[in-house]
């Protein structure tokens, strides 16, 4: 029988710029820290961000993570590749079940989980070279500005979509929501609000993704279209499962409720990042994943006075 694995202070699960910041700041605390992350950080999709602040002329998503990783096992933190499957255990001692069967242990944990981007129906080789060109994007609040005056399309329906491209229209008039199905997906409200600032909605499927000249081109009901970038409205799925097994409390949306320390429902559980409701950006997450680590080392030092 294998020994119980010792007890770490600290478990942050995900690597993403929310659980390396965290990591960051633990380590510092002179906690021991272990950071486990499956290896699909949203923020590894951004080829280039340039409204992260102190990086004039902008940064790729990559490049951060590697920088984060770097200056958090400086200090000592431990980053492991992996998969969490599930997490037992409370405030003081938790376990961690790993992909694979290993255990680790922790006395408080950080789950910064994030969420994934539901996709239009592109192959991924095809996927990954449109992001990389700008002719893909995901995140209107980080770069509409690189589509000030391009032709836009916005794959969508509903409020979602009405919402992502009145958001955009604010950038050019050149935005046209186009159905993920043959259902246009608006009601008559929706209709006329894109209607009164300038937006066309055409109905789907769209399919057929590929690169046309300097755009992305696709089929529609409406023939075929091609537009210099394509932000896909179409949810996302958060990464909310490890919180619920546990019994956390969630929003209806599926994220992590948090008290404005980034305490979870669960004594010793704590969230940072996009996994909890608020604005899915890096400094948004950076920022939160530095409260959920301070808390985390004040509650622990409330916990057990002796901790240096
Ligand atoms: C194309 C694109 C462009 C963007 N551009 C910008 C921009 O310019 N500026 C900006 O501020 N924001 C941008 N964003 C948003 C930004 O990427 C996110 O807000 C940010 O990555 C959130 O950080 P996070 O750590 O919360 O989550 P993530 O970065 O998604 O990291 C979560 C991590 O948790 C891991 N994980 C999940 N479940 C488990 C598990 N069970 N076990 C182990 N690990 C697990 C995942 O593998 C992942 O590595 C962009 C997003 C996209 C998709």
């Amino acid at each position: 029988m294998n020994a119980p694995a010792e007890l770490a202070d600290c478990l942050v699960v995900g690597g993403g710029p929310a659980g390396l910041a965290a990591a960051i700041y633990t380590a510092r605390f002179r906690l021991n820290t272990i950071v486990v992350d499956s290896g699909a950080s949203r923020a590894a999709l951004i080829p280039c961000t340039r409204n992260h602040a102190g990086f004039p002329g902008g940064i790729s998503g990559a490049e951060l993570l590697d920088r984060m990783r770097a200056q958090a096992i400086e200090f000592d933190a431990q980053v492991r590749r992996a998969r969490v499957m599930a997490i037992a255990g409370r405030a003081g001692d938790f376990t961690a079940r790993l992909e694979g069967g290993e255990a680790l242990r922790a006395r408080a944990v950080i789950l910064a989980t994030g969420v994934s981007n539901h996709r239009p129906e592109i192959d991924e080789a095809l996927h990954t070279l449109a992001l990389e060109r700008g002719l893909l994007r995901y995140c209107p609040v980080c770069d509409g500005f690189e589509v000030t005056d391009r032709k836009v399309g916005v794959i969508g329906q509903g409020a979602r979509a009405v919402k992502e491209a009145t958001f955009l229209r604010a950038y050019t008039d050149r935005v046209t929501v186009i159905a993920p199905t043959a259902d246009l997906g608006l009601d008559a409200a929706q209709r006329s609000a894109l209607a009164a600032i300038g937006v066309t909605a055409v109905a789907g499927p769209a399919t057929d993704f590929r690169v046309e000249g300097a755009g992305l081109g696709f089929q529609t009901a409406a023939g075929r279209m091609t537009f210099d970038s394509i932000y896909p409205a179409l949810g996302s799925t958060v990464h909310s499962d490890l919180a619920a097994g546990l019994g956390a409390d969630l929003t209806q949306d599926q994220c992590i409720k948090v008290d404005s320390h980034q305490r979870t429902s669960v004594p010793g559980l704590y969230a940072a990042g996009d996994v909890v409701i608020g604005l899915d950006q890096i400094s948004h997450a950076m920022g939160e994943a530095g409260v959920a680590a301070t808390t985390l080392r004040n509650d622990l030092a409330a916990a057990a006075p002796q901790l240096r």
